[in-house]
């Protein structure tokens, strides 16, 4: 019996459910990755994201074939075609089941739905499984509806988790038979050059995920609490490019964490799996409530936001150009590296979605196209929140100033002057809003908003809805 597992952002060996059942049942398996440039391009996958995702498959791929697994390159133009496809491939080597881990977004849902349909008619198995730590249609609020914030989305989710949910699925069995051999993985080359000295920061596989998870549970998750909004520190997990693609499981990691340690409010420990909540928040919000993964505000008032028009100003947020310091260091950041600081997202977000009122759809395409870690469900989340149009989202007249947050979380302006080296001779006091003349001196821009007036003009607009 011969069976097909499919990849999503699920590129691992180590607990991966679909790969592990489908291997279970069959003496011969290919594993299949759709190599589909027209659909990344539809979702604004950055490149970087995809060359991290061959890197890895590259690995896989040996690991796939000692266990006799054939990886199957398939070439498809667009989600659309990937159920017809996926059904071809089945067909041409006689699968009796196709295997996968489900995605949660709105496309990838209904390619599931019209390859479920499909495989009815030719008798071949669906079987999908679940791609969060617990189902989300178990976590339910007292009256039986989905939760919408998320503190106690939190604490349902911590009842919930006990040993069932905690389980770790094994690696796949080696397979008897083989097919005829794996596919070569397509040329996939990176034109911005940012995005090419970016690559090496991130090493591929699964063994550099759990060393980075290693890594910090074992040196830094203690001051986790105390340091994580601090930018110029080295102090969160950096574990988002693994995650986005599935390169280490959300589960393998709670595992971790919880093997070492109590899950105790107030300490790193605690605030750390906190955010793997967020995570796990987001992906839940998409599928309960999805015109979120349409590009829609999750509160569906705020469709009435009149956005500004605005490309100059988009221009110069995207390239680190608005004359604000820190926000001109993190979108360097971003564009440099493909990762931004969490505290850092929050701040350039808002300021695009409220000083500058630029619709936020605008922000999170440009961080998709730009991120190594660029998440659907996370990332409309993070930009709704921010905006204020989302679920459990930050008021609209609680604007950060992006300033204050500089004097706060980058206080000797260290992280502000690694990114933007123009600045990296002006003292703390100068340096997170220096004077016109300095700035004339230095070549740096002046600020292409006011930013009381624009606070002023963002509770106004939202305020009238
Ligand atoms: C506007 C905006 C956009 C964002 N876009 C993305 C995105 O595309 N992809 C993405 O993975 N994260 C996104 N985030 C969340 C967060 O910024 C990153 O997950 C985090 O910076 C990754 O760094 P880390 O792995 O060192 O995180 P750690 O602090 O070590 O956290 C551990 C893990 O928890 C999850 N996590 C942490 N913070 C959040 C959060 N606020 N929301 C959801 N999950 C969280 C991530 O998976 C992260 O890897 C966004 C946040 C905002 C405000």
């Amino acid at each position: 019996m011969s069976n097909l597992y499919i990849f999503s952002n699920d590129l691992r060996l180590a607990d991966n459910k679909a790969l592990f059942e489908a291997s279970q049942k069959s003496d011969s398996l290919e594993a299949v990755f759709i190599f589909n440039p027209k659909k990344w391009n539809d979702h604004n996958e950055s490149p970087l994201k995809i060359k991290f995702q061959l890197l890895n498959l590259e690995i896989l791929k040996k690991d796939l074939n000692e266990l006799n697994i054939n990886l199957k390159i398939i070439h498809a133009n667009g989600i659309e075609e990937e159920a017809q496809k996926i059904v071809e491939e089945a067909l041409r080597v006689n699968a009796s089941g196709i295997y996968l881990n489900r995605e949660y977004g709105i496309n990838e849902r209904r390619r599931d739905s019209d390859l479920e349909k499909l495989l009815l008619t030719k008798n071949i198995q669906f079987n999908s499984f679940d791609s969060s730590i617990i189902n989300p249609d178990l976590i339910k609020t007292g009256s039986d509806t989905f939760f919408k914030v998320f503190t106690p989305f939190s604490r349902a989710f911590r009842s919930l988790l006990d040993k069932n949910f905690l389980e770790l699925t094994p690696g796949p069995k080696k397979q008897k038979k083989i097919f005829n051999g794996s596919d070569q993985i397509p040329e996939f080359n990176l034109e911005n050059n940012n995005h090419k000295n970016a690559i090496s920061l991130y090493p591929p596989g699964e063994n550099s995920a759990l060393k980075t998870v290693e890594d910090f549970l074992n040196s830094k998750i203690s001051d986790y609490k105390k340091y994580r909004d601090f930018p110029k520190l080295d102090s969160t997990s950096g574990l988002s490019p693994y995650f986005a693609s599935g390169v280490i499981s959300a589960k393998t990691c709670v595992n971790l964490l919880l093997n070492q340690s109590e899950d105790s409010p107030g300490t790193g420990e605690y605030s750390w799996f906190n955010e793997v909540i967020w995570r796990e928040f987001y992906k839940y919000i998409i599928y309960h409530y999805p015109r979120v993964s349409m590009k829609k505000s999750f509160n569906e008032k705020y469709e009435n936001v009149v956005w500004r028009d605005d490309p100059k100003s988009f221009d110069a947020w995207c390239n680190g150009k608005t004359g604000i310091p820190l926000i001109d260091a993190a979108m360097t950041q971003l564009n440099e590296t493909g990762w931004m600081h969490n505290r850092l997202r929050m701040v350039v977000a808002m300021f695009l979605s409220k000083n500058l009122l630029i619709d936020w759809k605008k922000g999170e395409e440009y961080f998709m196209k730009n991120l190594i870690d660029g998440d659907h469900a996370s990332n409309v989340g993070g930009w709704q929140w921010s905006a204020s149009t989302g679920v459990d989202a930050a008021p609209y007249f609680r604007i950060f100033n992006p300033i204050t947050q500089s004097e706060k979380f980058d206080k000797e302006g260290d992280f502000i002057k690694k990114f933007i080296p123009l600045l990296s001779d002006l003292s703390p006091k100068e340096v997170h809003n220096p004077e016109l003349d300095l700035r004339a001196k230095l070549n740096y821009p002046k600020m292409i908003v006011d930013l009381s007036s624009s606070r002023k003009r963002a509770i106004e607009t939202f305020s009238a809805i």
